[in-house]
């Protein structure tokens, strides 16, 4: 989720294209043009996804996983086309709700995941370990898994933390676009100088529970005090590469080489303010363009975050369509996969994308269209085995050393 709390309040931005335009693009990109080679190895993979925010939609009672919508990114048709084999349905709100009502709807969405896997029991099946994913994979479902996104919803209580990950919860982003009070996040004033003592017992605690580190949307400092603290490998679930756009939610080429020493993996973010230079620097120097979406989605939505998401969609897509906002391609995401290779190398690599919870670039505007990733991948070289490491066999060597770390760290006297 990419609510951008300091320059954009309120503003959910996420791009989807008109039916018209969607038609002229998969008139370039359908299928067909995908090599034999590529659906094969594509769909013999596990493609995880270690960030989704289609829980905003799950909240209203009305949103059915195994109907193909029209709008948004994320449901069981599209999913099972794109070979979508793992997802991490995203627990969000935004980071100014705290206390026990943040506690509250953090446990609700964690059961409206839940509920949408059990309604769903021949194409869902809640997983909590690698092993999991892969015996789903098997049997031909899709493993759906749960990350908290922001520290803030622990509410400062470690039991609020085991109480998530006895609930299936497999990551925490230690914050959300604000501080929560014992991380700094990236996108706010620094209050704690990274992470405080406490942060640092949470990021302890998380170890002992198997709960995976999630550094995205944290400041680069508390980046460096958890990887300091932290004894199992650190996930970045849906960030992308700073070199190539300068943003703070994107991660150095330091960072990056800093997380795959220690075992972890970047998982790239397909938002177009991440990926895009020419995009970012349009929305700053317009900031009007920006504010006058936010308005109009508050008018129509009010506080419900997913009509905020369908409706941030439609009018991104009118100012992109408007010539207001630059037009970036799907294949900015293959750049910053490349070049996170390069620089942390192919086993430091995953996929993030942010689906319903940002802006999709052109020709990325669901699921269904993945395949094109590993087509892209191959095209340039990748050997197969690399390909897969980034499919999702990164992530999942991740998650069974995080549990490996947790085995060890239980025998331990509890302190
Ligand atoms: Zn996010």
């Amino acid at each position: 989720m990419e609510k951008m709390s300091i320059e954009m309040p309120r503003v959910l931005l996420k791009t989807a294209l008109c039916v018209a335009a969607a038609a002229l693009l998969a008139a370039g990109v359908k299928s067909g043009d995908i090599s034999a080679r590529a659906k094969k190895l594509h769909f013999s993979s596990i493609v995880i996804d270690t960030h989704d925010d289609t829980t905003q939609r799950f909240l209203d009672g009305k949103f059915d996983m195994g109907e193909r919508h029209a709008n948004g990114s994320i449901d069981t048709p599209r999913m099972r086309e794109g070979g979508l084999g793992a997802i991490f349905f995203s627990i969000w709100i935004p980071s100014k709700i705290t206390g026990q009502e943040a506690v509250n709807r953090a446990l609700t969405q964690i059961e409206a995941v839940r509920a949408q896997a059990s309604a769903h029991p021949k194409d869902l099946v809640l997983a909590t370990t690698a092993g999991e994913v892969r015996a789903a994979h098997k049997q031909g479902k899709i493993a759906a898994l749960m990350g908290v996104e922001g520290g803030h919803m622990i509410n400062s209580d470690l039991g609020v933390l085991r109480k998530f990950a006895s609930l299936g919860v497999r990551y925490m982003t230690l914050t959300h676009s604000g501080n929560d009070e014992w991380a700094d996040s990236s996108t706010d004033r620094p209050a704690h100088n990274g992470l405080t003592d406490f942060g640092k017992q949470v990021v302890r605690e998380m170890n002992r529970l198997g709960v995976m580190v999630d550094i995205s949307h944290v400041s680069d400092k508390t980046f460096y005090d958890a990887l300091a603290v932290s004894e199992a490998p650190m996930i970045a679930s849906h960030s992308s590469c700073r070199a190539i756009c300068d943003v703070p939610r994107n991660v150095t080429d330091q960072m990056m080489n800093d997380l795959a020493a220690k075992g972890g993996v970047i998982q790239i973010n397909y938002h177009v303010s991440f990926l895009s230079q020419e995009f970012r620097d349009t929305e700053k120097a317009n900031p009007e363009i920006n504010k006058a979406i936010a308005e109009e989605v508050q008018k129509r939505c009010g506080d419900n975050e997913a009509c905020q998401l369908l409706e941030g969609d439609r009018l991104t897509r009118e100012a992109v369509e408007q010539g207001k906002l630059p037009r970036v391609d799907w294949t900015k995401i293959i750049e910053h996969i490349d070049h996170a290779v390069k620089v942390a190398g192919v086993d430091h690599v995953g996929l993030g994308s942010d689906f319903d919870g940002a802006n999709m670039p052109y020709g990325m505007e669901d699921a269904s269209k993945l395949p094109k990733i590993t087509d892209a991948l191959l095209k340039k070289g990748y050997s197969e085995g690399d390909v897969k490491k980034i499919l999702g066999e990164n992530t999942l060597r991740v998650m069974s050393e995080v549990e490996r770390v947790s085995r060890g760290l239980s025998k331990q006297p509890h302190k």
